[in-house]
């Protein structure tokens, strides 16, 4: 199917054009054979329209096998790499964490620095703005396409935080800024380049100190009506349930943030459940399928509205692999309205401490307002 959000087109030839650039900018690169299937253009007519891309300087073949592949590898094609960089940054608690990629979708720079939980905002931009040019110090002589930024917490609360970091961001670099809350970009990122890679619809749950999430449809983040989609944290489990630090009783995250998990498995860190799972202790096992299970009902619920069965868990209790997924798995499958087991698809997060970077970068290449040719100038040293 063709992408649903296009410009007008002025002729067929460039809208068809348009959506192979669009294809290429979102999933970094592809075959001949993927822009048919992506398209729904025929093999002839791809042939010919990445031909003149290519001529034009667009597009360029790149040659990297899939990991596994044996045999002749098809080539690939991607952006132009020289067409500009993108920053993705992420803020969260604890510390900034920034990437730097290129039209390729290629990682070329990345870097984190820890604060104090307790660090104003203004001195977590100062540090963020000095590490993203320090990134971009590796690349000497690159063009600075955009920044996407990520964000804890909910972001629609705080517009003059956000509007702070816009703005410093703009200030220092000159170019398009976007942000959003950092655990959706987390999961726009595990569909881009991490565990759903190539699955157009995912739910992905971050189970950390608060339980977020995202929402990824046809590979778009769905965002809602007030911005806040993939709130999986606050789905109600029980009416008469604990208080949730959201005002309401019995949501989600009150039984399987990580700290309460832990508590109720009778250890203090992720590291010391894991060990207590391996040697198949009772209580971190009960403990285990009791939260696996809130956590399988709240995403069947969602799976089942949206006709979703592929979900991936990231956040602290990622680090529990298989114990985790297990009981989630078992009770999607049961409770989701399909025909084989094997439909469901629950995996862990692949992308560790970048995927919320990563996620402000496909934030950035999946917002087609953001011009992405290369003919901006340099301005990676602009002052603050
Ligand atoms: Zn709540």
């Amino acid at each position: 199917m063709p992408p649903r959000r296009l410009h007008p087109p002025r002729s067929p030839r460039r809208a068809h054009e348009a959506w192979i650039l669009e294809h290429l900018r979102r999933q970094g690169r592809a075959s001949r054979a993927e822009l048919v299937e992506a398209t729904g253009l025929s093999r002839a007519t791809v042939s010919a329209l990445t031909a003149d891309l290519l001529a034009a300087g667009k597009v360029v073949v790149t040659k990297t096998a899939a990991p596994g592949r044996v045999g002749r590898t098809p080539q690939s094609l991607s952006l132009d790499p020289a067409a500009g960089l993108v920053l993705g940054l992420d803020f969260g608690h604890t510390r900034v964490a920034v990437v730097a990629a290129d039209a390729a979708h290629e990682i070329v720079g990345s870097a984190s620095r820890p604060y104090p939980r307790t660090t104003p905002w203004e001195t977590r931009r100062a540090i963020a703005v000095r590490l993203a040019r320090k990134v971009l110090d590796g690349q000497p002589g690159a063009t600075l396409a955009a920044v996407g930024i990520g964000i804890a917490g909910s972001i629609g609360d705080r517009p003059a935080v956000v509007g702070a970091i816009r703005e410093a961001f703009t200030g220092a670099f000159g170019v398009p800024v976007r942000t959003d809350n950092n655990a959706r970009l987390a999961g726009l990122a595990e569909s881009v380049w991490g565990a759903a890679r190539g699955i157009p619809d995912v739910l992905y749950v971050r189970l950390s100190s608060g339980v977020g999430g995202a929402v990824i449809l046809d590979g778009r983040v769905h965002r809602g009506r007030g911005d806040a989609a993939g709130e999986f944290g606050h789905v109600c489990l029980d009416p008469a349930g604990p208080l949730c630090r959201c005002g309401r009783r019995g949501c989600l995250e009150c039984y399987v943030r990580v700290e309460t998990v832990l508590a109720h498995g009778g250890v203090t860190t992720v590291s010391g459940l894991a060990e207590a799972l391996d040697r198949d202790d009772q209580r971190a096992r009960g403990v285990l399928a009791e939260a696996g299970q809130r956590i399988g009902l709240v995403l069947a619920g969602a799976g089942s509205v949206l006709d979703v069965s592929t979900a991936v868990l990231g956040g602290d209790l990622a680090a529990l692999g298989e114990h985790l997924v297990r009981p989630v798995r078992q009770t999607l499958a049961r409770h989701l309205p399909l025909d084989e087991v094997d439909d469901v698809t629950v995996r862990t997060a692949e992308l560790g401490d970048l995927d919320g970077a990563l996620g402000g970068v496909a934030l950035v290449l999946h917002d087609p307002s953001i011009t992405f040719t290369g003919s901006l100038p340099p301005r990676l040293t602009g002052s603050a």
